[in-house]
């Protein structure tokens, strides 16, 4: 008999989510993670919780309060004399955050009786795995199915390597102790505009360099262009079809050669933050080994309920692709453990939520109009700006819209896009729509609160139709 019914290695938000759902199935489960705090003590979450969504959002919310005594308190009648901002005191709220989550995992695993071991796992046969600890002690374990989450790592760029000093990815861009006069940030995707959003609201020059020539090239090509100019207003700036081609450093600081459309253009900085992607994380698990197929980008390859090509190995989050995103993980964790339990469980992809926590926020679910254009559907779009709304009014900030796309025919709603104040809250109610299979007619004759935000939502669904009452 194995020792455990299901051993899950990596306790990301797609590991932790799956034991926790297995041990509730009444599965005896073990995860083991190789995550340590300084103190070399477990620090449960992956990279979400310890140097990824979790601290970027703690740092985000402090650099927000900080521009708002800087830029609106004053409108409001609010003053403040000697601002002053104290990164020491902004790093340790941020890593207090982090201890009381990743704790809260640990509690969680006591509570649902999981066996948690910290060090190193690698698959040793198709239904064992040794682990190392931290001490260079290794232990075996045998499972009768064995879950793979062991993320993704920061793809790094020959041209820009990082030295945990000068250039550093985004792990180093979150422990910064001092604020960079000059920072600049090769990649705009999620990590480029929200680290760059941090220190250009603390009163860092931020540059971000992006190799495509598009802004957000996956997002609503509207949202994109409004949010593109929100942020150059912040005095964020972003050079699109910028093409890094060398970066040194000299005299504590970096220069950085790039070529855009017109020349070969240098931008001297302080620090550099590489944030061009993640890659899947198999490095030291032996997987490769025991036969399971690796694409040629690295991800582990898996089939129907995310089974690998070893039976009874399955593979959940980053490290098999899609959207590399914490929500994705956990769905997809907890779709594999109620499926080893004989239950029918399935994901819907099609409603995964991008959020991206800027200022404007900007999130979306479902199809961009782009997308429906390609694929030749027909559709009508509702769009409502939030300068119209008396909420976003009195909250202060009027930027930005919500589009809504329905098909023609049927009215079914495809694709919710929003760009404006608290988007990431709002988005949960246009990917409960579109769960539905709701038309935007739903959404339109649901009653909203009012004054709130997402009266918005109800006047792009009622825009679909021409409708619109505030606009
Ligand atoms: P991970 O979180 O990477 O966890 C994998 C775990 O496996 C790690 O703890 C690792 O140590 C462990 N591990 C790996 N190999 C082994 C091994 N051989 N043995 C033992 N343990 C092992 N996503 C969002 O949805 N929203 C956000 O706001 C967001 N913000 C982000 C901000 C930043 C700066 C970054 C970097 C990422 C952000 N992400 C965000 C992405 C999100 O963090 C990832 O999609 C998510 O963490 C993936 O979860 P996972 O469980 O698949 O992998
Ligand atoms: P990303 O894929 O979102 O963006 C990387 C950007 O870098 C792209 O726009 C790409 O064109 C550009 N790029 C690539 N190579 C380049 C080069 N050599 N020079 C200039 N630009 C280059 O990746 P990311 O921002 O590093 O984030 C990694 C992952 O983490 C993403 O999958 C993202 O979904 C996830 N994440 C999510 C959130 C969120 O949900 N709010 C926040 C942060 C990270």
């Amino acid at each position: 008999m194995a020792d455990y019914n299901v051993i899950v290695i990596g306790a990301g938000p797609a590991g932790y989510a799956t034991a926790i759902r297995c041990a509730q199935l009444g599965m005896k489960t073990a995860c083991i993670d190789k995550w340590s705090n300084p103190a070399g003590k477990p620090s449960l979450g992956g990279t979400c919780l310890n140097v990824g969504c979790i601290p970027s959002k703690a740092l985000l919310d402090s650099s927000h309060h900080y521009e708002f005594m800087q830029t609106q308190a004053v409108a409001h009648g609010i003053q403040c004399e000697n601002l002053n901002i104290d990164i020491a005191a902004m790093q340790a709220r941020k890593n207090k955050i982090i201890k009381i989550l990743t704790q809260g995992i640990a509690i969680l695993f006591k509570k649902n009786k999981i066996i948690s071991f910290q060090g190193t796992a690698r698959l040793s046969t198709d239904k064992q795995v040794e682990i190392t600890a931290l001490d260079g002690h290794k232990k075996t374990l045998t499972a009768d199915n064995i879950i793979i989450a062991t993320g993704s790592v920061p793809v790094q760029i020959p041209i820009a390597p990082t030295d945990d000093k000068w250039i550093v990815d985004s792990a180093g861009a979150l422990a910064f102790e001092s604020q960079p006069k000059r920072l600049g940030v090769i990649g705009a995707g999620a990590i480029g505009l929200e680290l760059g959003s941090v220190w250009n609201r603390l009163g860092s020059q931020v540059t971000i360099l992006e190799a495509l020539p598009d802004f957000l090239a996956t997002a609503d090509r509207k949202i994109a262009t409004a949010a593109q100019r929100e942020m150059k207003k912040q005095g964020l700036n972003i050079h699109l079809g910028a093409n890094v081609t060398s970066t040194t450093i000299a005299n504590d600081e970096i220069t950085v050669t790039y070529q855009d459309k017109k020349a070969e253009q240098k931008l001297i900085v302080d620090k550099l933050i590489v944030a061009v992607g993640r890659k899947p994380n198999t490095e030291g698990l032996g997987a490769a080994e025991i036969g399971i197929e690796i694409n040629a980008r690295g991800f582990i390859q898996v089939k129907e309920h995310r089974e690998t090509t070893i039976p009874g190995i399955y593979a959940i989050g980053d490290v098999i692709g899609g959207p590399m995103l914490a929500h994705k993980g956990s769905e997809e964790g907890v779709m594999v453990a109620e499926h080893l339990a004989g239950q029918l469980s399935k994901m819907s992809y099609e409603t995964v939520p991008y959020v991206i926590y800027t200022r404007p926020e900007i999130a979306w679910v479902g199809k961009t109009e782009e997308q429906l254009k390609a694929a030749g559907i027909e559709y009508k779009v509702g769009q409502f700006p939030f300068m119209a709304s008396g909420r976003a009014r009195a909250y202060g900030d009027t930027s930005g819209m919500v589009r809504i796309i329905a098909e023609a025919q049927t009215d079914r709603l495809l694709g919710i896009h929003i760009l404006g104040t608290s988007a990431s809250e709002l988005i949960a109610e246009a990917v409960l729509a579109i769960e539905l299979k709701s038309s935007a007619e739903d959404l339109a004759r649901t009653i909203h609160a009012h004054p709130t935000l997402s009266e918005a939502i109800h006047e792009a669904a009622l825009g679909v139709d021409g409708r619109m009452i505030h606009a």
